[in-house]
């Protein structure tokens, strides 16, 4: 029986079915990932990584120098279409080496830590926490690598739905593929993770306490500007960074994005988003950047009795309360690297700064957007 679904780098992986002991899940699971490869070092570090993330910047910067001078010029000489196409090709190899990279490196920790995984069952939270990383898995139309994208609430049943999609940029795109964790006997192979392993209920609980979300919200502020390794971009290759959204509502769920600053080869900003909607996604981007995630975060069940004798009452009456109330001031419009892009000009009003107010409860229901359907549905 086939186990593995997708590997992620973290020693994660999915499995497709939750049969048996767990210990044979995870032999079988590292049966399928197979001995290491013989012919280059097994260990991928960061430093594998950033050598291809230089050399994507670098085919980044080219096209961006021969878009402004195809809008300068108001054309292509013959010679740029002939450097854009080698671009292109140059590009595809360092795709190529980047996911075989990536997947050697998961496949490598997975390995590694089997010894430290527990099973757990596939379920919407674990999903969302995997949004947007780079999985080693293999799109069935092309071979190239997937990622998990997660579409909106579902009306009927209030259940958001998520998709595999592959990172290849073909035109047309290859179909999507469901990913219903209902609906399987589906499970995740992973480390130890309060955020995933605290049951349901409590763990949505624990993360909706207004001073936990204030907390996050704070924490989360100080990454705006960042690369996330860990989010890339599909066409270009970079890593994504964390950015307000252009519109943002002001809360932990609808206000940031991962964007990526190449411009196409027409001189457009580059389309490519990762909306964080959840609060699994931010979970595990906290967990990620500095080592620990929401729960168990210095957030610890109140002992000392509250000062404030209206127990029962919101606590968060009018904005910025909450970011006090927790000790944390929340950076507001950290440094914005957009500057550099090309395509600012048609973007001015993301340069808007993070919002200064603190978030008002329930952030969990922000709504989703009509945009984020998905198209390509594929049973
Ligand atoms: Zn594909
Ligand atoms: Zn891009």
């Amino acid at each position: 029986m086939n186990f593995l679904e997708a590997l992620f780098t973290g020693a994660k992986a999915m499995v497709k079915h939750i049969v048996g002991a767990v210990r044979s899940v995870v032999r079988g699971v590292l049966n399928e990932v197979g001995p290491p490869a013989q012919d280059r070092p097994a260990a991928l570090g960061h430093s594998a990584a950033d050598r291809f993330f230089q050399q994507a910047q670098q085919l980044a910067d080219q096209e961006r120098e021969l878009a402004e001078k195809a809008q300068r010029d108001r054309k292509k000489t013959e010679a740029d279409v002939q450097r854009l196409r080698q671009l292109a090709i140059e590009r595809e190899r360092v795709r190529a080496e980047m996911e075989r990279a990536n997947a050697q490196a998961a496949a490598q920790q997975l390995r590694e830590r089997a010894g430290d995984t527990l099973l757990a069952k596939l379920d919407d939270d674990e999903l969302s926490s995997n949004v947007g990383i780079l999985a080693a898995k293999a799109c069935p139309a092309c071979a190239g690598m997937m990622r998990i994208r997660q579409g909106a609430l579902a009306a009927e049943t209030g259940q958001r739905r998520f998709y595999w999609q592959c990172t290849e940029p073909h035109h047309p795109p290859c179909p999507t593929i469901k990913l219903d964790p209902s609906k399987h006997d589906a499970g995740v192979l992973r480390l130890a993770d309060p955020d995933l392993d605290t049951p349901k209920p409590q763990r949505h609980a624990e993360w909706n306490r207004p001073d936990v979300l204030a907390q996050t919200h704070g924490r989360l502020r100080q990454h705006l500007g960042d690369d996330d390794k860990q989010v890339v971009c599909p066409q270009h290759l970079l890593p994504m960074k964390l950015l307000p959204k252009r519109a943002p509502g002001g809360r932990v769920l609808d206000s940031y994005e991962y964007v990526c600053l190449g411009v196409t080869a027409e001189g457009k900003a580059c389309e490519h988003k990762v909306e964080l909607q959840t609060m699994p996604q931010v979970a595990a981007m906290l967990l990620r950047t500095e080592g620990e995630g929401i729960i168990g975060a210095g957030i610890r069940v109140r002992t000392t009795p509250r000062l404030d004798p209206r127990p029962h009452l919101p606590r968060i009456a009018k904005p910025g309360a909450a970011a006090s109330a927790s000790g944390l001031e929340p950076v507001a419009g950290a440094k914005d690297p957009r500057h550099h892009a090309q395509a600012r000009q048609q973007e001015g009003q993301r340069d808007a700064q993070a919002p200064a107010h603190a978030d008002v409860g329930a952030a969990e229901e922000a709504p989703a957007k009509a945009a984020d359907q998905v198209e390509h549905w594929v049973e």
